[in-house]
């Protein structure tokens, strides 16, 4: 299927490569190089990115996402230390930190996001978002991440329950609900957010239903935005959904009481995600 012309983006070549260049001087991993984002450069040039943590090897499968898939190392004990240097030299002020999905790891890789936060505070100012995996649905795992307490946290539910098993297969709707709603309980001073992918086959009726969901567990923020094939191994596009449809979709998100919606082609859960914070 051809991509329609709002889905084109030119990439300044200089900004990404001084980045890069960065990064790898720095050993970390994001998720804006993973995961293929079309927003590469555009952050970029704005010295923002989404750091991975836990390594870019991750345990699951999805069919949509372009992260390498199969065993990954041990947590690298200096990584918590390295991002926040990091983030503190490009003067970031709202840092996202997300991970691969480490099923293999007993807590998931939580003590190792906790201590990721807690080096990142040591930078005066700074907002912290974790767009944490599922955990595996491990209790302790969450409240370890709530304790360590960042000022989002964020989980994507990616799509609509009954695509689950087409497109995150080792991953369960409920399970992803539950995570959320748990930050809240344990502690509703943290912003939670959620994101999906639009264009997989789901039909409007059922976004709207996934909204609902995720404000009857009173999450704070909601990202939708258009899924990208990132290879010929990956899922299909069932649709380009139009920026008329994306439009639609905010104001219904506003409409059933989200603080902060965004909806768009081009929308990725942590893009503008400092200026999500600054309309709270
Ligand atoms: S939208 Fe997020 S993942 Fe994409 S390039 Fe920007 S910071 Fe990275
Ligand atoms: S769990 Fe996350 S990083 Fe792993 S394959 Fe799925 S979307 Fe990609």
């Amino acid at each position: 299927m051809q991509k329609p012309e709002w889905l084109k983006v030119k990439v300044s070549q200089e900004e990404l490569k001084m980045m890069q260049h960065f990064l790898k001087d720095m050993s970390l991993n994001t998720v804006c190089q993973s995961a293929d984002c079309p927003n590469i450069g555009e952050c970029f040039a704005r010295k923002t990115a989404t750091f991975m943590i836990l390594g870019n090897v991750c345990t699951r499968g999805c069919r949509f996402c372009a992260v390498d898939k199969g065993c990954p190392q041990p947590p690298d004990k200096d990584e918590p230390k390295r991002v926040a240097e990091a983030a503190w030299r490009l003067g970031l002020k709202h840092v996202v930190v997300t991970c691969v999905t480490r099923d293999d790891l007993p807590d998931g890789g939580a003590y190792h996001f906790a201590r990721t936060i807690e080096e990142l505070k040591k930078i005066p100012g700074i907002t912290i978002e974790v767009l944490v995996s599922d955990f595996g649905g491990n209790d302790q795992s969450i409240k370890t991440v709530v304790k360590a307490h960042p000022h989002v946290i964020n989980h994507n539910v990616e799509t609509v329950p009954r695509l689950y098993s087409m497109v995150r297969p080792q991953a369960d709707y409920r399970r992803s609900l539950n995570l959320l709603k748990r930050v809240k309980e344990l502690d509703d001073s943290i912003y939670t957010k959620s994101g999906i992918m639009v264009g997989l086959g789901e039909t409007e009726q059922e976004v709207v239903d996934v909204m609902k969901d995720l404000r009857n567990i009173k999450c704070d923020m909601m990202t939708i935005g258009q899924y990208l094939r990132p290879s010929s191994k990956h899922i299909e596009v069932a649709e380009y959904v139009t920026p008329e449809q994306f439009d639609k979709y905010k104001k219904i998100g506003y409409d059933i009481g989200f603080k902060y919606v965004a909806s768009g082609p081009l929308v990725r859960s942590s893009y503008h995600a400092g200026e999500a914070m600054n309309r709270l």
